[in-house]
């Protein structure tokens, strides 16, 4: 089955991860910029990660046919440095009009703190201001249920922002139907040590249908497994879902999604119909 990636970050992982991925079925990803392993010390440092994320991975992509589109911001683990942020925030416009660039992300919250509130507020007022989508980093572990309440508050706060232009990463049982109710898009994370497995990720869709759910696998600097999403599709296969449901999650949601962000350049398939969005 076709698939998308709407969350992993190829610039951890090397070429033959493409490879792989190309053979599982995936036809494009898209990367949100986020920590580059290491504390960027200048506005520079974030700039040649920029080209890296708009010029060099959406070539790595495409030798094995996978479309790449990504997002830009600093993340919540570097917020902490209001100054350094301030200057990414103030470089990011240079880049909104590139080629795959979907909007501002991923944005949010690492331990919950006022710097990182305060860096969350002023990329919002970034996509508000350049008409852009927004995706969210949502804390981990101990740190996630009050941090994505404090998130969807400040989102919620300000009726600029348009909530169907808005996916929330890391979902997880206990968030997942606050970020639905309130009319956001969700996305599940698959990963080996926290947040999600496929097996939780089948429940969840059992329990609140496929509709503005997502499904990603992260593939960052930690333990992570790029080819989460196709075990996801084992796992739905295994237990009944409906073959249309998975794809919906793992396809359409993505297309439907994105389709908002005009450098959403999506080509699908040879002989294949771009779902109705
Ligand atoms: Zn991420």
């Amino acid at each position: 089955m076709d698939y998308i990636d709407p969350h992993i970050h190829m610039v951890s992982r090397i070429t033959d991860d493409y490879a792989t991925l190309a053979r599982m079925g995936c036809v494009a990803v898209s990367e949100p910029a986020f920590w580059a392993g290491f504390d960027r010390g200048s506005v520079d440092g974030f700039r040649d990660y920029f080209c890296q994320l708009t010029e060099v991975e959406p070539r790595r992509a495409a030798q094995y046919g996978i479309q790449h589109f990504t997002w830009l911001c600093i993340n919540a683990k570097e917020a902490e440095n209001v100054e350094l942020s301030r200057e990414v925030i103030a470089m990011i416009p240079e880049f909104l009009d590139r080629p795959g660039v979907l909007g501002i992300g991923e944005i949010g919250l690492n331990k919950n703190t006022p710097n990182e509130a305060t860096i969350f507020i002023e990329h919002m007022e970034l996509a508000i201001a350049h008409e852009q989508s927004i995706l969210i980093h949502t804390p981990h572990l101990e740190d996630k249920y009050q941090g994505t309440r404090m998130i969807l508050d400040m989102l919620c706060g300000d009726s600029r922002v348009n909530r169907d232009r808005v996916l929330v990463d890391h979902v997880e049982e206990h968030t997942v139907a606050e970020v639905l109710d309130r009319g956001f898009w969700a996305g599940m994370t698959l990963y080996p040590i926290s947040k999600c497995t496929p097996d939780r990720a089948v429940d969840m869709i059992e329990m609140y249908g496929a509709e503005r759910l997502l499904v990603n696998s992260a593939g960052d600097w930690g333990p992570s497994k790029p080819t989460a999403v196709p075990d996801l599709i084992f796992e739905c296969r295994q237990r009944g879902i409906p073959e249309a449901t998975i794809r919906k999650v793992v396809y359409e949601n993505p297309i439907a999604f994105f389709s908002q962000s005009k450098n959403f350049n999506f080509q699908p398939r040879d002989g294949q119909q771009a779902p109705a969005v």
